[in-house]
């Protein structure tokens, strides 16, 4: 009965790719349809003259999203990659040239902490504390929903855990209170970037990210992110979902509120369901009829959409002695940064960045003697540069790479160069004002703000991926897919009588 059933899943971004392996597992005709020659989305891999990079992302958090996921399958993670823990979290470059060591090792944090504040030790670890205890109980009870009963929430233990989550504060304030050392209070507000935020527009309770990073640690799966990627599509392969690549689909047909057959400039698909991991507002804009439209141009008109990033990738032949795995570059004036990021279309004058330098960790990433590096500058969405832009821009930024590691002569250096930007991230994934991470984690963009998993106008589509809930990252992007699953099964099991 269930093999008669076909689901189409329209993108093969991480998002895409487990959602199908997970209905595939179930016993259903599953085929993805992805626009580009390869699968994996965001997070594909780039391998010129032996320097290999992950496209996008680079830090693997959570661990036990990803373990849990496996075992849908019966499987763990093991099964598939090495993790590598990796000793120092990342190396932070102020622009007075002090630099600061985050470790696994909390205990040897605290004491960079006191160094620069007294007493800020056991502020961090206050401050970790209450983020281990929103993270614990998000986890338990929120990031798993897909908020379309909202009665479910109503349960005392919830909403007296809510009255705890510092709503209505930005991460910004919170964290001031705390901390004076401006130094500090960056290393605590970075992470935001993770959400397509910045401190300033991005609730306090997101301090749950911070226990991920100090508490949880940062890891490195063998091979680069894009491990992750192969795993997902041996599942795919293992349990027969029919993958198609270079299928850009067009178009759909509707009857009955309900979606009948999907059609890419090849073919044409007939289907029971469909679940979408293609851009968001690009697909209910672009691809569905106004009438059927749960979230219309006005609606996405009003939101707050993450960044977009000017990408370079380098393979350099230089021993980079300066660089950790992770190294991130703050300018004193990062609230002006992000001010341009987010309100100006322009180019930061004094720009923050972070740079990933994987062949620090796994030699089969770069060349004997040289690395593979990309940098991440955070840009406006919707600003697309002139190659004169992005060429000026570039030097500006390797000029700083190359103070900051204290390269000489860094042009004769480089290998392999290639930029990526907003304009990239447009025609490579319809990426709506060619945003990196779609939209922000502001406060009325999170949980039941956010837009649904599900079609409030289409019975059968649904939506999985950064742009729904939970949100962001690899690890949200799996649990959006267990969202899915379930509705998906659910529907199927009342509409179709499974
Ligand atoms: C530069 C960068 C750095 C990041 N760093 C990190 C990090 O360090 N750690 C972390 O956890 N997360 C990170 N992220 C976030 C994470 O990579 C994303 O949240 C996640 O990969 C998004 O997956 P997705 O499935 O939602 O979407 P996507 O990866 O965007 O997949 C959507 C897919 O749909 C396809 N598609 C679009 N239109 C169509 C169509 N009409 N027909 C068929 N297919 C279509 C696209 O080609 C794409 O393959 C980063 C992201 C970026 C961009």
């Amino acid at each position: 009965m269930k093999k008669q059933k076909t689901i189409v899943v329209i993108g093969g971004g991480i998002g895409g790719l487990a959602s199908a392996s997970l209905l595939a597992k179930e016993g259903f005709k599953v085929i993805l349809l992805e626009k580009n020659q390869d699968i994996g989305g965001r997070a594909r891999f780039l391998k010129i003259n032996n320097f290999v990079f992950d496209r996008g992302p680079s830090w693997y958090m959570m661990p036990e999203v990803f373990e849990n996921f496996f075992k849908l399958f019966g499987k763990k993670r093991k099964d598939f990659y090495d993790l590598e823990k990796l000793k120092i979290n990342y190396r932070v470059f102020f622009e007075d040239n002090t630099i600061i060591d985050v470790f696994s090792d909390l205990k040897k944090n605290i004491k960079i902490f006191d160094s620069l504040e007294k007493g800020s030790g056991k502020k961090l670890l206050k401050i970790l504390q209450k983020a281990e205890f929103i993270y614990k109980s998000s986890m338990e009870s929120l990031v798993y929903q897909d908020y379309k009963d909202l009665l479910k929430l109503v349960k005392p233990k919830i909403l007296f855990n809510l009255l705890k989550f510092n709503l209505f504060q930005s991460l910004h304030s919170y964290i001031k209170k705390e901390i004076k050392n401006e130094k500090l209070q960056k290393i605590l507000e970075y992470t935001t970037v993770f959400l397509g935020g910045s401190p300033y527009n991005t609730p306090a309770f997101y301090q749950l990210v911070s226990y991920a990073d100090f508490k949880l640690g940062i890891y490195y799966p063998k091979g680069g992110m894009y491990s992750i990627v192969k795993a997902l599509e041996k599942l795919c392969k293992d349990y027969g979902v029919i993958i198609k690549t270079n299928a850009e689909v067009k178009k759909v047909k509707i009857l009955n509120k309900e979606i009948k057959e999907v059609h890419t400039n090849k073919s044409i698909y007939k289907t029971n369901l469909v679940i979408v991991n293609a851009d968001y507002p690009y697909f209910e804009t672009k691809i569905i009829p106004p009438e059927y439209q749960t979230y219309n141009k006005e609606y996405w008109q009003k939101k707050v959409f993450s960044p977009s990033v000017f990408l370079i990738y380098l393979g350099i032949k230089d021993a980079l002695l300066k660089s950790q795995h992770h190294n991130l570059y703050f300018t004193k004036n990062w609230e002006k940064h992000f001010k341009t990021v987010y309100y100006e279309k322009k180019l930061p004058e004094e720009p923050s960045f972070y740079w990933h330098v994987p062949s620090k960790t796994d030699k089969n990433m770069a060349p004997k003697d040289a690395h593979s590096v990309m940098i991440l500058v955070p840009m406006a969405p919707g600003l697309f540069l002139t190659k004169k832009d992005e060429e000026s821009f570039y030097q500006k930024i390797i000029e700083k790479f190359s103070q900051l590691n204290e390269i000489k002569n860094i042009q004769d250096k480089i290998i392999v160069k290639k930029i990526s930007q907003a304009k990239n991230f447009l025609s490579d994934y319809n990426a709506t004002k060619g945003s990196a991470f779609g939209i922000a984690h502001t406060l009325f963009q999170t949980a039941i703000f956010r837009p649904k998993n599900f079609s409030k106008k289409i019975r059968n589509l649904f939506y999985v991926g950064q742009y729904t809930n939970p949100g962001v990252g690899v690890p949200p992007v799996l649990i959006s897919s267990q969202i899915v699953y379930n509705l998906a099964k659910e529907y199927l099991r009342k509409n179709e009588g499974l």
